[in-house]
C-alpha cells in the first residue's frame, strides 16, 4: 500500500535495546500474559540527572520530586529514591508507598486534595504539606493542634495570577488559593504560627504553555516578597509539573499527519480514524472547524529543557530580569514536580496480538488481548504507532510491506478501540506477534486500569541490564535497588 503516515516513536539508546531483544520480551509475555508493563528503573536516574544539570546550569538549589501519581510502580519509587529526589504524593495511599519505598519525611510532598487520613498521616510523619485551600490550614492546624504535634512545614499553593504587562490571565485552577486572596490566608498563616511554618508558595497549571507558567512564577515571586515583608520566611518556589514529553522521533512526520487528518476531516481523503472520528476537527460547510484534541507528540522543548527555558525568561514585574536569575539572587529553593517529564522513557506495555481479520478495501482489523484502558495513550491524545515484535522473526509471511490497521482491544464493548486513528506498520501483524507501545511510563500504563469483565489487570515487571548488558526482570513490587538490582540474582 502506499500513503502509509507514520508516527515513529522517539526511543531512548535503553529502550531500543530492549526492544532488541524480542525473545526475552516474548518469553515475559508468555509467562506473565497480556497486557504487560514493564519499567525501567535505571532510566528515572537519567532523567533526574537531566534535570540537576539544568538547576546546575542556573545554579539554583532546590529538588525535583516526581509526581507520584503518574505511575503506581514500586520499582521507580524505590530506584528514585537512591537518586535522592524527592516524590509528591496525593493521596493517603501513595503517602503510604511513599514511606515504604524509603522516602525520608523531608523528601515528600503532599499535594492535591486532602482526606482527613492523609492529613493526618502526613502531619504525624512531618511530611511538608501543600496547602490547597484556607479550609486544608484549618484542618491541619485543627490537627495539630489537638494532637500536639510539632509545626508542620506548609507551601501555599496559589492560582489566578495575572501578568503585570501585556493582560494574560493563567488558566482557572481547581486547585490552590486564588492570589487576590493572599493577604487574608497569610493573615490566617500568621495566626497559626504554633501549628504550621509556611516554607514557600507553590503552582501547578495544567497547560503546555511556558509563558503562562512564567506568569505564575513571578507571581510567586511577588507573593514571596509580601510574605518577607510581613515577617515570614519562606524560601522555596514550588513551580509543579507539567515540563511535557517529546514523544516522537521526527517532525516532519507529525505535521504530515496532522495535515493529512485535517484533509481527512474535510473530505479530500480516505478517513484517516474509525467512524471518521476528527480528534476534536470538524467539517462545516467545507470549512474545518474545531480544534485539535491532541498532546503535541513532537515536542522538541520538553521536559528539562522545558525548565531551562522557563527559567531563561524574563519577569516583568522585575525588570525583565531573568526569572532564574530573581531565583538565585533571593537564595530561594526551586522545586519542581514533573510527573510525565520524570517518567519519559521509563516504561512499555506489551499487547500480544490475537486476531487479524481481512474485511475487503479497508484496514485489516487487528485484535490485541489488552483494552484501552491498558494503554492510556488514546486516552492523553497522543498518536504514536506501536513497534511491532514478530513472533517469529524473519519469517517470509512477515515481510508484507505497509499495511494499515484498526487496532481493537479485547472489551466487548464497540468503544474499546486501543486508538481511533488508522495505525500504519511496516509489515502485517499475525497472531502471537507482540506490539509495544513505548513510553507507556506516565498515566498511560495503569492510571485508567480496570477488571472490566473480570479481565486481569496488566501485571508490571522492572527489567534493567546486567554489567554485560543482558536484560534482567523481576515483579515489580520484588524489585530493591540493592546489589544485585532486585537483589535476586
Ligand atoms: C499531576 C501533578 C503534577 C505532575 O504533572 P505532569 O504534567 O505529569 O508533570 C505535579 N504537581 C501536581 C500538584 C500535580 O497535580
Amino acid at each position: 500500500m502506499s500513503g502509509a503516515l507514520y508516527l515513529e516513536p522517539r526511543v531512548s539508546p535503553r529502550v531500543s535495546s530492549l526492544l532488541g531483544s524480542s525473545g526475552f520480551l516474548h518469553t515475559l509475555a508468555d509467562a506473565l500474559g497480556s497486557p504487560l508493563g514493564l519499567v525501567l528503573p535505571d532510566q528515572i536516574g537519567e532523567n533526574v540527572e537531566r534535570f540537576r544539570s539544568v538547576y546546575s546550569k542556573h545554579h539554583l538549589s532546590g529538588r525535583t520530586f516526581l509526581a507520584h501519581k503518574a505511575n503506581r510502580s514500586s520499582a521507580l519509587l524505590r530506584r528514585l529514591v537512591t537518586t535522592g529526589a524527592g516524590v509528591d504524593v496525593a493521596s493517603l495511599g501513595e503517602l503510604q508507598h511513599a514511606l515504604g519505598c524509603g522516602f525520608a519525611p523531608a523528601l515528600i510532598m503532599a499535594t492535591g486534595p486532602k482526606d482527613p487520613e492523609f492529613l493526618w498521616l502526613a502531619a504525624r510523619t512531618g511530611v511538608t504539606v501543600s496547602l490547597d485551600s484556607a479550609v486544608e490550614l484549618d484542618q491541619l492546624a485543627a490537627l495539630v493542634r489537638a494532637q500536639r504535634l510539632p509545626r508542620v512545614r506548609v507551601l501555599l499553593r496559589l492560582s489566578g495570577f495575572e501578568s503585570a504587562g501585556v493582560k494574560m490571565l493563567t488558566r482557572r485552577s481547581r486547585f490552590g488559593a486564588p492570589i487576590r486572596e493572599l493577604d487574608a490566608v497569610l493573615k490566617t498563616v500568621e495566626r497559626y504560627g504554633d501549628a504550621v511554618e509556611l516554607t514557600g508558595v507553590a503552582y501547578h497549571l495544567d497547560t503546555t504553555s511556558p509563558a503562562e507558567k512564567a506568569v505564575a512564577l513571578e507571581g510567586c515571586l511577588v507573593a514571596l516578597e509580601e510574605c518577607r515583608t510581613r515577617g515570614l520566611a519562606p524560601r522555596a518556589v514550588d513551580i509543579g509539573g507539567g515540563f511535557g514529553v517529546n514523544y516522537l522521533a521526527h517532525a516532519t512526520q507529525w505535521e504530515q499527519y496532522t495535515t493529512e487528518l485535517a484533509n481527512a476531516v474535510l473530505g479530500s481523503r480516505p478517513p484517516l480514524t474509525w467512524g471518521g472520528h476528527g480528534y476534536g476537527l470538524r467539517e462545516d460547510g467545507g470549512t474545518l472547524r474545531g480544534t485539535l484534541g491532541l498532546y503535541p507528540a513532537y515536542r522538541p522543548v520538553a521536559g528539562e529543557r522545558y525548565l531551562d527555558d522557563l527559567l531563561s525568561r524574563p519577569a516583568l514585574a522585575f525588570s525583565g530580569r531573568k526569572l532564574a536569575t530573581l531565583l538565585l539572587e533571593h537564595l530561594y529553593d526551586l522545586y519542581a514536580e514533573p510527573g510525565r517529564a520524570l517518567l519519559d522513557q521509563c516504561g512499555l506495555t506489551l499487547a500480544k496480538v490475537v486476531e487479524t481479520r481481512d474485511t475487503g478495501a479497508g484496514p485489516l482489523w487487528v485484535r490485541l488481548a489488552a483494552t484501552a484502558d491498558d494503554i492510556g495513550l488514546e486516552e492523553h491524545g497522543v498518536l504514536m504507532d506501536p513497534v511491532l515484535l514478530p513472533r517469529a522473526p524473519g519469517v517470509a509471511d512477515h515481510d508484507t510491506g505497509p499495511v494499515a490497521a484498526h487496532l481493537f482491544g479485547s472489551l466487548c464493548l464497540e468503544s474499546d478501540l486501543i486508538t481511533r486513528r488508522i495505525v500504519f506498520l511496516p509489515n502485517r501483524p499475525a497472531p502471537g506477534d507482540l506490539m509495544a507501545f513505548v513510553n507507556t511510563a506516565a498515566y498511560c500504563m495503569d492510571f485508567h486500569a480496570t477488571h472490566a469483565q473480570r479481565q486481569p489487570v496488566a501485571r508490571k515487571v522492572a527489567a534493567w541490564q546486567d554489567g554485560d548488558g543482558e536484560w534482567r526482570w523481576c515483579l515489580d513490587e520484588q524489585y530493591w535497588p540493592i546489589t544485585p538490582p532486585g537483589g535476586q540474582q
